[in-house]
């Protein structure tokens, strides 16, 4: 069953994945050809907190900061949420329909 689809931009057939197996775990790197998004997608998806696999996949953007000050979002990473464990964000994603702010900066400030 293939129902991948973009989940950013929605894309369904301009996607390209790699499947990787191991003998832990199985998922597939997906790149968006519309958009451009890479993210990996877990077969198997389960909430850490309450085991549950009935989750909602959202994106969230990544903010490198780059040379100068100006912030840029420059990629944007899926994430799975909770329905039950991380309401607040499922109600954001729901509402918003765009990506989630990011958790935190992956670099400090120089
Ligand atoms: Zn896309
Ligand atoms: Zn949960």
């Amino acid at each position: 069953m293939n129902d991948t689809s973009c989940p950013n931009c929605g894309e369904e057939e301009n996607l390209s994945g790699d499947s990787k197996e191991t003998d832990r775990k199985e998922s597939i790197t997906v790149t968006c050809g519309e958009c451009g998004v890479e993210w990996e997608r877990d077969l198997k998806p389960q909430c850490s907190k309450c085991g549950t696999r009935d989750l909602r996949v959202a994106v969230r953007s990544i903010v490198d900061k780059s040379r100068g000050t100006q912030l840029s979002i420059q990629s944007l990473s899926v994430v799975y949420l909770c329905p039950a464990c991380d309401k607040e964000e499922v109600a954001a994603w729901n509402q918003s329909n765009t990506p989630l702010p990011p958790i935190e900066l992956p670099y400090d400030v120089e």
